[in-house]
């Protein structure tokens, strides 16, 4: 289709008539799926374009790095699905949180943490942070906005929030504490995996304010594979962005362009998944909380759960994981033997994929901030997106085992 002529072969063709081929296919190619695009090197037609070229407003390319049309195409959906103006991915969820702690943060700086929150990132205040002289304070999540307020001192940057932590279950009070730290110019960052961006609106809280950034892994709902790592930062305010975006190009957080296009792929569907995973969970769920070895259920959505009026109030729905306190009659070997009794759930870590997913916490060794109310053994469950039926048999199976 290409008018250029093709010149005559030599008797051996020469890599530079590989590398430099006269065929251009046709413009105009158009189809419904996003084209994965692939670079390091991204070539201009001449100097003055190299150096007037600029992609931080996302109109020009000028390194694989920096963006592409994959990559760009990604980072507006996700920015779309948080409610948010501008996103920045990473290479995995916990790249993510680390991203902006490094933007935000710098030495003599404080940041405050939920006790409950996602276990690397604690990890990552206790070490990194810490030996780049940033200070940090892991708080209660069930604080008051008064109460958290009263933990705010001249040096707190930034706060970290997780609605609920994706291990204890506990739904904070957002609006009150996301008031409380902007009151005092301290800046809110949300880890919100869990709400994927569909059960609320991290931008647009009950009362009418919103975080700072909402980082996501969307290595859980938005992939829906199990098979991909990745993470977003997604902002409204165009100063957070800028910072994140520098900060970001300087750590050099690329991400894979195959990545990228099965995160695109599976993007359409999230809703949908989202809220079968949700509707199964809360069926289980009901079905553990009916039987009398569990002596509490903590999913938010359920009334006596830690927080559910925060949940009832903030949310549309919930994403498909929560846990159980087993009765403290069960040793914690009995615990994990009931764990290895199950046939459909599989051991692992990570939800949000179509394979539900079982782990046991030791709970008070993750904690240290606020009391952890019970003695039995937790056991935390993602729902995949097998038949709620076949998951309750399995589940009456293993409890049979514990019984026995
Ligand atoms: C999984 C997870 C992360 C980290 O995501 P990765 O892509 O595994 O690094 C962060 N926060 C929460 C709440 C998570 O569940």
């Amino acid at each position: 289709m290409s008018d250029t002529p093709r010149p005559e072969p030599a008797t051996v063709p020469t890599s530079t008539e590989l590398i430099h081929h006269p065929y251009v296919p046709p413009p105009g190619f158009q189809a419904v799926v996003p084209a994965v695009h692939k670079a390091s090197t991204v070539v201009f037609p001449n100097v003055a374009a190299m150096r007037s070229r600029t992609w931080r407003d996302k109109s020009g390319y000028t390194y694989g790095l920096h963006g592409t049309p994959t990559s760009f195409m990604l980072e507006e959906r996700i920015a779309t699905l948080e409610g948010g103006r501008h996103t920045l991915l990473a290479p995995s969820g916990l790249a993510a949180l680390l991203l902006v702690n490094v933007a935000l943060l710098k030495q003599g700086d404080e940041v405050l943490i939920p006790d409950n929150g996602y276990g690397p990132a604690k990890e990552l205040a206790r070490h990194e942070l810490a030996g780049w002289g940033i200070r940090h304070r892991f708080y209660d999540p069930m604080l008051s906005g008064e109460a958290l307020a009263g933990l705010i001192g001249e040096h707190t940057r930034l706060l970290w929030l997780e609605a609920p932590g994706s291990v204890t279950m506990e739904f904070p009070d957002l609006s009150a504490l996301v008031a409380a730290a902007r009151q005092r110019g301290v800046l809110c960052a949300l880890d919100n995996t869990w709400g994927a961006g569909l059960a609320f609106n991290p931008f647009a809280l009950p009362g009418g304010q919103g975080v700072d950034v909402s980082v996501q892994a969307l290595t859980k709902y938005p992939s829906g594979g199990g098979d991909v790592l990745m993470g977003s930062a997604t902002t409204r305010d165009e100063a957070v962005h800028q910072r994140l975006q520098l900060a970001h190009m300087r750590l050099g957080l690329g991400v894979g362009a195959n990545d990228v296009e099965a995160v695109l792929r599976s993007l359409p569907s999230v809703a949908l998944r989202y809220e079968a995973h949700d509707r199964a969970a809360r069926e289980v769920a009901a079905f553990l909380q009916s039987r009398p070895e569990v002596v509490q259920l903590l999913h938010p959505a359920f009334a006596g759960s830690p927080g559910h009026e925060h949940w009832a109030r903030t949310c549309r729905g919930a994403a498909g994981l929560f846990s159980v306190v087993l009765d403290a009659r069960y040793p914690a070997a009995q615990v994990d033997a009931f764990v290895d009794a199950l046939r459909l759930f599989k051991i692992g870590y990570s939800w949000g994929g179509p394979v539900s997913l079982v782990v046991p916490y030791d709970v008070p060794s993750m904690r240290s901030a606020g009391r952890w109310a019970h003695a039995g053994g937790l056991v935390r469950f993602s729902i995949g997106l097998e038949r709620p039926a076949d998951l309750i048999d399995d589940l009456t199976q293993a409890l049979g085992q514990l019984a026995g």
